[in-house]
């Protein structure tokens, strides 16, 4: 990876509640690039109750993840977009295997992955997090019940990623435990650490 603050492709992962999508933003603003949240693009079809949204929408509810050729589609839309072309930050994708292989296939223009930042928390502080949430703002699959749902799905199909990702020395562990400002640093230093 180069130090260079342009061209970052930078895959933010972490379970439920990590705080991804506060890091996120951050993130992508110091470099400059857009963050790119598929559970955001999710809602906002879900709002909108396009044809997408009412597809994804009963996955959504339940916990579940949005089959991969609906989520693989939309993915490759969005980077096409131009403001993708410098770099971009995604959060929330890949989350299963097939995922991994279509993203690699997407970025197969000799620009690849510059780091994977994981995100990692207790998982009765992770419940607690978004219970909290959600009577701030009112997410329907911010249930005690789908919330459950949610982890076991990050477990079983999304942790095993961080394997894949490891073996290409791309991960960057940061613990997500405390303030949010203090979380930040520590992806700031360790990144920088990386590009040393
Ligand atoms: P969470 O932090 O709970 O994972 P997100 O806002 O990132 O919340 O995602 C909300 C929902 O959107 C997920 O539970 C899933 O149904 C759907 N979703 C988001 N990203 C993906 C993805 N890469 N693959 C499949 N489904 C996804």
């Amino acid at each position: 990876m180069t130090s260079n603050r342009t061209g970052m492709r930078i895959i933010l992962m972490g379970p439920p509640g990590a705080g991804k999508g506060t890091q996120a933003k951050v993130i992508a603003n110091h470099f400059g690039i857009p963050a790119i949240s598929t559970g955001d693009i999710f809602r906002a079809n879900v709002a909108g109750k396009t044809e997408l949204g009412v597809e994804a929408q009963r996955y959504m509810d339940a916990g579940e993840y949005v089959p991969d050729e609906i989520t693989n589609a939309m993915v490759r839309d969005r980077l096409a977009q131009p403001d993708a072309e410098p770099g971009f930050l995604l959060d929330g994708y890949p989350r299963t295997l097939a995922q991994v292989e279509e993203l690699d296939g997407m970025l197969a223009d000799g620009h690849p992955v510059n780091a994977v930042v994981v995100l990692t928390a207790d998982s009765e502080e992770l419940i607690a997090r978004l219970l909290q949430r959600a009577q701030i703002e009112g997410r329907a699959d911010d249930t005690e019940e789908v919330i459950r749902r949610r982890q076991e799905v990050y477990t079983e199909q999304t942790a095993p990623l961080i394997e894949v990702y490891a073996g290409r020395g791309l991960v960057v562990e940061i613990d997500g435990m405390g303030e949010i400002d203090a979380v930040t640093h520590r992806i700031f230093d360790a990144l920088e650490s990386q590009a040393g």
